[in-house]
């Protein structure tokens, strides 16, 4: 699990809390971590993870050509 998927770890503090809500549609979870003012926990994380996904594949592509 990455830090930024655990609840518990000190990335996803209350203190990072903005008092503002998550930037996703919908979402009324409290925005703030210590990756980004504009998410929640759970869709930093997910943010998080499809950057990562994304750019796993361009260096797959990269190493092909
Ligand atoms: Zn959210």
């Amino acid at each position: 699990m990455e830090p930024c998927e655990d609840p518990n770890d000190p990335g996803n503090d209350p203190k990072y809390h903005t008092g503002k809500k998550c930037v996703e549609p919908g979402c009324n979870h409290p925005a703030g971590t210590a990756w980004s003012p504009y998410w929640c926990q759970k869709h930093n994380a997910e943010r998080l993870n499809g950057i990562g996904a994304s750019f796993e594949g361009m260096l797959a592509k990269f190493k092909k050509v």
